[in-house]
């Protein structure tokens, strides 16, 4: 599974200046779940990630490779949550390396399968005093904290944990990373653009488990192809195809 390794390896050039803060990953740290959505009132929020149209960036990208993602992670680039005080611009990325879910007979729709059930984990973790919003449309993910959480101590270690923990249900997922950024110099844009892309690269996924042709010449997504390696390979086999 290489076709998101681009975007894996773009990241670190789109995180800003700051080296992050690195927790390994550490179940008993999750913070505590509230089992279904939790609506928080403005009145009760401390501030918005992502508030005031500012950049609310998600993605997640799936590789084999353990090379680009060799442990349980969360990595925090920017003040963590005790340290904000207003609405700011925010950004969570989950990398997950999985085993050759793509090697099967019936590859390509087993690897979305898969893909499809991880990128639904962000509709399963429900952390007490941490308002999920998400949109997949334009691939934001804004969220409220409360006052109370705030004063209860919740910082992204522990939610980063709460989201690994879910991540780590799912056995085809062998190690897993959760970026969060709240650098101001972080490239926002660049990061949009990278999501953009993964929304892309997920969609002709769909339409090649779909049973499109493999007519290169013809395709709509060919531009998507050309650009992100291992798409060709993913459509057509392992086989290098030729068709142009
Ligand atoms: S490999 Fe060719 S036929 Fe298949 S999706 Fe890409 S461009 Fe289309």
């Amino acid at each position: 599974m290489e076709i998101y390794n681009q975007i894996i390896r773009s990241v670190a050039e789109l995180t800003g200046k700051s080296a992050p803060q690195r927790y390994a990953y550490d179940p008993s740290r999750a913070w505590e779940d509230a089992g279904a959505f939790e609506l928080i009132m403005a009145r009760e929020a401390a501030f918005e990630l992502g508030g005031d149209n500012l950049p609310a960036v998600n993605f997640t990208c799936v590789t084999t490779s353990p090379e680009l993602i060799d442990r349980d992670e969360i990595l925090l680039y920017g003040p963590d949550l005790g340290a904000i005080w207003a609405s700011t611009p925010f950004a969570r990325l989950t990398l997950l390396r999985v085993g050759d879910i793509e090697s099967d007979d019936d590859d390509t729709e087993q690897a979305f399968r898969a893909i499809q059930n991880m990128d639904f984990v962000k509709y399963r973790v429900f952390p007490k005093g941490y308002m999920i919003r998400t949109s997949s449309e334009n691939h934001r993910e804004q969220v409220r904290i409360s006052k109370d959480a705030i004063r209860r101590g919740i910082s992204f270690e522990r939610i980063g944990n709460s989201f690994l923990q879910r991540y780590k249900q799912d056995p085809n997922i062998i190690s897993a990373k959760v970026i969060f950024i709240t650098a101001p110099d972080a490239d926002y844009a660049g990061l949009q653009k990278a999501a953009s892309q993964v929304g892309k690269i997920t969609m002709s996924l769909t339409k090649i488990m779909e049973g499109m042709s493999t007519d290169c010449s013809s395709c709509m997504l060919k531009p998507i192809c050309d650009e992100v390696e291992g798409m060709k390979e993913l459509h057509f086999g392992k086989e290098k195809h030729t068709t142009e």
